[in-house]
């Protein structure tokens, strides 16, 4: 595992760069194909499919922040129990734990893995995809490692807004009061837009990028804000919207457009109740199971049982838990005491 998971930081995949993502996708095409027997369908968003309707799916990201030429100062490396490179911990550890998790299944059958090029990006290309794939399926592990290596069980909903301040220029020496300041004006725009969080309702409103101007000797005509927003309340999401979208510059001679809306809904963790008990269950198993493993006598029975597409276990594809959408971002990862997680985590680098 370690082994695979250095060829896949070694081939570096920003978001951005289609070349470098395709022969990234490539090692991951061998990597499946090796281990579970049959490759996934054409790139850029990787689909493998262990055969019929899908009941489990496992989801992930094989773009990366990090630009081309990273692992040429920040190569892959293991210093003990950590293994260290681009892309290492977000996500590539997470898509060898994948593969692996997968091959130790007696049956297949029923188990999707699904690997998209953009979610850096905010998987805009890969959207529909990711929605189709899970479409009835009763579970939805994305397998992105969080802090510490628990399971996240929950998470906020996301927005993302682009705020254009639009003015006049003018030369700012000779005339400026021909002008309308767009940068003045975004001043009170990002004040606005920073109010606009409540911290009671775990609302974040936060402004990032900002952009204004285009010489110093000139009254700026465009400027822009960038906005993450995070909700844990659905309804936070229309709220922030519409309090967003009114959000005015003061000066004037200037007009405020906005581009952008929430991104995706809050999972609250009651949505994962019922898979969050299966892990637990599923981990108490791997731990007895792991107790006898570690007589040599019995290895072969150590093999820990496949229980999130067990027959007659729920969930079931009858009555699939609706919240576990890609949309919500289900991130429930494989207890850590199943052997082969255990093992897969010693490949995984620490949060850094
Ligand atoms: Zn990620």
């Amino acid at each position: 595992m370690v082994a695979a998971l250095a060829s896949l930081v070694e081939a570096e995949s920003p978001s951005d760069q289609p070349a470098a993502l395709r022969a990234c996708a490539e090692v991951i095409a061998g990597l499946i194909t090796e281990r579970l027997g049959s490759p996934p369908g054409e790139g850029p968003h990787l689909l493998w499919s262990g055969g019929g309707p899908t009941r489990v799916l496992l989801l992930g990201h094989y773009d990366t922040v990090w630009p081309l030429g990273t692992a040429a100062h920040w190569p892959f490396r293991v210093d003990g129990d950590r293994a260290t490179g681009p892309g290492s911990f977000d996500m590539k550890a997470g898509i060898v734990q994948m593969v692996e998790a997968v091959a130790t299944l007696e049956s297949t059958d029923g188990v999707a893995l699904l690997l998209t090029a953009d979610e850096e990006l905010g998987s805009q290309t890969s959207r529909a995809l990711i929605e189709d794939t899970a479409r009835g399926a009763a579970a939805a592990l994305v397998c992105e490692p969080s802090l510490g290596g628990r399971l996240k069980s929950s998470r906020k909903g996301t927005g993302m807004y682009t705020v254009r301040v639009h003015g006049r220029a003018a030369h700012a020496g000779l005339e400026p009061e021909k002008g309308a300041n767009a940068l003045i004006g975004l001043a009170e725009v990002v004040l606005a837009a920073a109010r606009l969080g409540d911290p009671a309702r775990g609302t974040t409103v936060v402004p990032t990028v900002a952009m204004a101007g285009s010489a110093t000797n000139v009254v700026p005509a465009e400027a822009r804000v960038e906005l993450d927003v995070r909700i844990a309340e659905p309804a936070e999401a229309d709220r922030v919207d519409a309090d967003v979208r009114r959000l005015q510059s003061g000066i004037g001679g200037t007009t405020v457009t906005v581009e952008g809306g929430p991104n995706r809904p809050p999972m609250p963790a009651s949505a994962s109740t019922a898979l969050l008990a299966l892990a637990e269950e599923c981990a108490a198993d791997a731990r007895r199971v792991g107790g006898r493993r570690r007589r040599p006598a019995r290895r072969g029975r150590a093999r820990p049982r496949p229980c999130h597409v067990r027959p007659g276990g729920p969930p079931r594809r009858a009555d699939p838990p609706p919240e576990l959408s890609p949309n919500a971002q289900a991130s429930v990862t494989a207890p850590r005491s199943a052997p082969w997680a255990r093992r897969a985590y010693l490949a995984r680098t620490p949060v850094g």
